[in-house]
């Protein structure tokens, strides 16, 4: 009698599930561009066909990736393609899924070196090349995690783990309980994730000190309290809504005389170090302690990518490994001292990859068109009676509302159900917005055109 083992080994030797699910892939790839950005709604009511009860036998391998095919690729949003403007999502660069698709039949887990030899060695190119491309101090480590949700929390829990140690407070050891107090000064911007983790590392969101800001999201320098060395300061490159920028050079210069810790969140705006045209908006950001940044954002990597970059190692890797940093004088890296878990996927591959290919010129180039898009896309919509832009467009995001918040979610509504382009609402001091991101290598300037189009049939549907 055939076992499933003996299945397993026959699929592995006949490649039929493997040839399947890459004719299915292609195919997505082939149509991603054309198809509309959001499922229908057939497609989404087609989804309870993964309602079932826990099986109890084996399924042919073959259904499976069928039913995935057949009911999942439908209920999937085009996030890879050039007019998917929600969130900040990020497309994918072609050669970074490819290099995925090769990495995921390795299944390497970079935790330690004999784990995977090649995870290692990757990880520690792309640190380099991380740093050279951010301009940052030359002994900065990186981490490489899920997203800068991850990172975000282990660079505050790197500066929670320095600023007790030189309060003679093993964070590690004693824990939370009568310890020294940690001062924690934020702007009124900053993003839900840095709430979040504040909220984790047990620093209490009841006790942020919050920064004013001006009517673009910035840190009014004025307005920071007094910094000392116990506190940490965050700070932000890209606001999720308007894209601006903290004014680094002065906040930074003005915590580096206190000796303050400085986290900035750069999610998806921190790449703007690495294009000529816009790398003013992140200057002074190598005077900072630790950022936290995206891959799967501006860089177009697959999912997920984030990178924690620190500049005090031993805070990054005490705070993050209970075992110390003694273990580390081992002459390979160990990934699992830069990060939360153990076991993780060999994330990095993609990440190499991309790099590799674009090249600093070729991330210049995409990211400054991203740049140019937006502000056609601002351009364009300006001219059209009833739409006004809200921001000043210094990097990949436009905010754009119409004549009452009524009619502006009425717009967005019938965008969304257009489905040529898909786009978010948000609020933006106090009124409705549509928030349109544009962070894909694909979105050419015939996307923009079209989704403006989208944006004028909205409007007319909404005035019937
Ligand atoms: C997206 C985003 C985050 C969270 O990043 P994830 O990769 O989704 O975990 C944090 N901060 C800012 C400014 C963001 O845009």
């Amino acid at each position: 009698m055939n076992t499933l083992q003996d299945t397993m080994f026959q699929e592995i030797r006949n490649k039929e599930i493997f040839n399947l699910a890459q004719h299915y892939s292609l195919e997505y790839l082939n149509t991603i561009f054309d198809r509309n950005v959001f499922p229908t709604e057939k497609a989404l009511e087609n989804l309870s066909v993964f309602d079932e009860e826990l099986p109890i036998n084996s399924t042919n391998a073959k259904n499976v990736i069928d039913q995935l095919n057949t009911f999942g690729t439908p209920a999937t949003t085009a996030t890879i393609g050039g007019r998917y403007f929600g969130f900040v999502t990020g497309s994918a660069i072609p050669v970074g899924l490819a290099a995925k698709n090769l990495g995921t039949y390795w299944d390497q887990a970079p935790a330690m070196n004999v784990l995977s030899p090649i995870g290692s060695k990757l990880e520690s190119v792309v640190e380099k090349w991380l740093v050279d491309l951010f301009n940052l101090p030359k002994k900065t480590s990186a981490g490489f995690v899920s997203g800068t949700s991850t990172a975000n929390l282990c660079g505050l829990a790197a500066a929670r783990y320095r600023i007790l140690e030189r309060n003679n407070w093993d964070i590690n050891e004693k824990g939370l309980r009568n310890s020294p107090q940690i001062r924690i000064v934020t702007s009124k911007q900053a993003h839900s994730t840095v709430l979040k983790a504040i909220g984790i590392l047990g620093l209490g969101k009841e006790n942020i000190e919050w920064i004013d800001v001006d009517n673009q999201g910035r840190i009014i320098p004025e307005s920071i309290p007094e910094l000392d060395a116990n506190t940490i300061l965050v700070l932000q490159a890209g606001n999720v809504n308007s894209g601006s920028f903290d004014n680094f050079e002065i906040i930074c210069e003005k915590a580096e005389k206190t000796n303050t810790w400085v986290h900035i969140d750069g999610a998806f705006g921190l790449w703007a170090e690495t294009v000529n045209e816009l790398k003013h908006l992140t200057k002074g950001i190598e005077k900072a302690s630790s950022w936290a940044v995206d891959g799967h954002k501006t860089l177009n990597t697959p999912y997920d990518c984030g990178i924690i970059l620190c500049k005090d190692q031993e805070a990054m890797t005490s705070a993050l490994h209970m075992s110390g940093s003694y273990i580390l004088k081992s002459s390979e890296r160990d990934g699992m001292f830069y990060t939360p878990e153990m076991s993780r996927r060999a994330r990095i591959i993609e990440l190499w990859s991309i790099i590799k290919y674009l090249g600093k010129k070729g991330i210049d180039e995409m990211i400054l068109a991203m740049n140019q898009r937006a502000k056609q896309f601002a351009n364009e919509i300006e001219k059209i009676n009833g739409f006004h832009v809200e921001n000043e467009v210094v990097f990949n995001q436009v905010l754009v509302r119409c004549n009452s918040d009524e009619i502006t979610e009425a717009v967005l509504h019938n965008i969304q159900m257009l489905r040529e382009c898909w786009l978010g609402g948000s609020m933006w001091f106090g009124k409705k917005v549509m928030r349109i991101s544009i962070c894909s290598w694909a979105t050419t300037e015939s996307d923009i055109l079209k989704a403006v189009k989208s944006f004028e049939k909205a409007l007319e549907l909404s005035k019937i």
